[in-house]
């Protein structure tokens, strides 16, 4: 198996519903995103996926949650905006995008790449993922 790993981060607030302390309250946080990604073939000139296609995906996803509240955004309405919900939220998305990518023949279709896990860490010392 090949793993390939991209990082971004984005700014945004949230807050903790029904959290007993400081958390319950509106707060900010410089979020580090990391997806792994996993690929068992290499196509013919030795690479899984290319890197450009991965970020561009990862990008679109924080273009969704930069300066937001993420609390406001439709997916986080009934769920809370913990570090553990935000990595299973980005790799759903990510899993959207590659999904469709592969319907429309783009060179991201290596059908056998797959999200493997994402990281969300909340500090430099928190981290939470989320993996299938
Ligand atoms: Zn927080």
């Amino acid at each position: 198996m090949y793993e390939l790993k991209i990082s971004s981060m984005f700014s945004s607030a949230h807050n903790l519903r029904g959290y007993n302390g400081k958390c319950e309250n509106i707060h900010g946080h410089n979020w580090q995103i990391e997806v792994v990604v996993c690929a068992e073939l290499l196509n013919g000139i030795g690479i899984a996926v290319d890197f450009k296609i991965l970020k561009n995906y990862l990008k679109l996803i924080m273009e969704k949650l930069d300066h937001k509240y993420i609390n406001e955004l439709a997916y986080f309405e009934n769920i809370n905006p913990s570090a553990e919900n935000i990595a299973k939220y980005i790799f759903k998305e990510f899993n959207i995008l590659l999904q469709s990518d592969r319907e429309n023949q783009n060179e991201a279709q290596n059908s056998n790449v797959k999200v493997k896990k994402v990281n969300v860490y909340e500090t430099p010392t928190s981290m939470a993922s989320y993996y299938e």
